[in-house]
């Protein structure tokens, strides 16, 4: 791992933080790390949203506005600036989740169509992205990765999806703007990744510009990679993964457990984590092939693929690698790199705040002490706060 341990610094983690939004962070962190709290704060706020509840406000002042550039796309724009100016790139992410129209499925779809030609003027936008769910039912993937018979009905509705991909990937590679695929449940998985790896043969010709995203907290993902990359070396195109932890660990293991099927999870965080290096390890072993976009806000995996990086004598600035966080977490990972040359891009989630509350409350519930990075967050927070007193005083 490298000797040096550049994350730590933290004013150039928090450059652009005000000190009252330092404050806000540190007190929004402080809030969720009590697990109790998030649980309460779950519930009352589902119950709240589908009550009518006039809530939005509550929402927005606190974990809304630290976890997301803003309800569209415009509101965003101040927020992709200033971060741009840091060398920090953005990928707005329309966090809309649990819809099951028809009508919505469409205007994802246009959303992202507007995102990809925005993207292509706009240099602090050079990725898109978008979530399987957002552009077809969750039972239809389901259905279609189990190989169960459609209904004729399904099947018009499963051609639609189809087309949807076709349409996003077509613009993308005409825009030469990348295309994050976003990953969901396993068991919705096999047909996005069916999907997806078609789009891949299709417009990754000359580079990679279509993304899947591999959950490396699942056991067969490796063996998906080595395939993977065997097919596309044999038909002539290229590949492009964003790879990550995984963020549906607990539904994962329940329904495992409940259905009596084995648990597609690793057994221990220390395998995942293995699981996730070996990943990043094998991409930039391959990259004449495969393009890697890194998306984790571990620091160590972050450190080991740097190190692969200088030791394989790969550029900092090279367009196949890219390091990926959400917006309102690790600023100290994302601009610490960014700084030092390398690329990053930050996930700007945005929505009406009652259609993002999922969003929300996994960032809340993976921001608990239980599950680890808050510590972190707080401390750094509290670093800052103190670095800027001290400045002040001296
Ligand atoms: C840019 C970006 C894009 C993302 N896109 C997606 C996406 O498309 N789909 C998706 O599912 N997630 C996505 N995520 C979320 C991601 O999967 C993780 O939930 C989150 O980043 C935390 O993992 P980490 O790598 O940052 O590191 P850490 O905080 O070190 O790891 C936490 C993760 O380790 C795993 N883990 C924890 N305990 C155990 C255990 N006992 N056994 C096995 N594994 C364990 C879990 O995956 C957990 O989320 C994305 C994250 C980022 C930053």
């Amino acid at each position: 791992m490298s000797k040096e341990q550049f994350f730590d610094n933290t004013e150039v983690a928090f450059s652009l933080k005000s000190n009252s939004e330092l404050n806000r962070a540190y007190l929004l962190f402080k809030m969720i790390s009590y697990e109790p709290l998030v649980k309460v704060g779950k519930t009352l706020s589902n119950f709240a949203i589908k009550a009518n509840l006039p809530v939005d406000s509550v929402i927005r002042a606190t974990v809304f506005d630290h976890f997301c550039g803003g309800i569209n796309e415009k509101d965003c724009l101040p927020v992709i600036d200033a971060m741009f100016e840091k060398g920090v790139s953005s990928v707005l992410d329309f966090s809309v989740e649990g819809k099951e129209e028809e009508s919505f499925f469409d205007a994802a779809m246009e959303k992202t169509l507007e995102i990809i030609n925005f993207s292509e003027k706009k240099e602090a936008m050079p990725i898109a992205v978008f979530k399987p769910t957002g552009f077809g039912k969750p039972s239809l993937y389901t259905k279609k990765g189990e190989g169960k018979p459609f209904t004729a009905d399904e099947q018009e509705q499963w051609n639609r999806v189809v087309t949807r991909y076709n349409k996003v990937c077509k613009l993308a590679k005409e825009k030469d703007v990348e295309l994050l695929i976003d990953a969901e449940e396993s068991w919705m998985q096999q047909a996005v990744d069916d999907l997806v790896s078609e789009m891949m043969q299709k417009y990754n010709t000359e580079k990679a510009v279509v993304y899947n995203t591999l959950q490396m907290y699942r056991h067969d993902r490796m063996a998906f990679l080595e395939a993977e990359h065997k097919h596309a070396k044999a038909n002539g195109y290229y590949l492009g993964y964003k790879i990550v932890r995984g963020a549906y660990m607990e539904k994962e293991n329940e329904r495992a457990l409940k259905k009596g099927y084995p648990t597609p999870i690793c057994e221990s965080k220390v395998a995942t984590d293995e699981n996730f290096n070996a990943s990043a390890k094998y991409i930039l072993e391959h990259l004449d092939v495969i393009s890697l976009f890194a998306g984790t806000h571990n620091e160590m995996s972050s450190y080991i693929i740097l190190d692969l990086m200088k030791d394989k004598g790969i550029a900092k600035n090279d367009n196949r690698v890219w390091f990926g966080q959400l917006y309102g977490m690790s600023d100290h990972i994302s601009f610490n790199l960014a700084n030092r040359g390398y690329n990053v891009a930050k996930y700007v989630p945005f929505g009406p705040v009652k259609d993002v509350l999922p969003y929300l409350i996994r960032r809340a519930e993976e921001n608990t002490s239980v599950a680890g990075q808050t510590g972190r967050e707080l401390m750094l927070l509290s670093k800052e706060k103190t670095r800027r007193k001290n400045a002040k005083n001296n």
